[in-house]
């Protein structure tokens, strides 16, 4: 699959995702990967926010909304990435 650069831009569901950085990020088995930062919308509020995907993952479930109006049971699936440290999902 084809890295993630910044300044990609993707849509998921007609919501608009802008790459604006990548960042290391250790596994837990030590291999480092980068993450692809991307930015988007909340669709309730208009607030931007950000989540991080590998580079090559390109974006998979993504967030849709900010921390805010981010709801447990709306069909938002976690942990794409089974099996990883998590780190990338802190909402609760
Ligand atoms: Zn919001």
């Amino acid at each position: 699959m084809a890295r993630t650069t910044i300044g990609a831009i993707a849509t998921f569901n007609g919501q608009t995702y802008t790459c604006v950085g990548v960042t290391a990020h250790e596994r837990a088995n030590r291999r480092v990967t980068e993450l692809a930062i991307w930015e988007s919308r909340c669709p309730e509020c208009g607030e931007a926010f950000t989540f991080q995907t590998s580079v090559t993952r390109g974006i998979v479930s993504p967030n849709r909304r900010c921390a805010r109006h981010r709801k447990p049971g709306i069909k938002v699936r976690m942990n794409a990435n089974a099996g990883g440290d998590g780190s990338a999902r802190t909402e609760e």
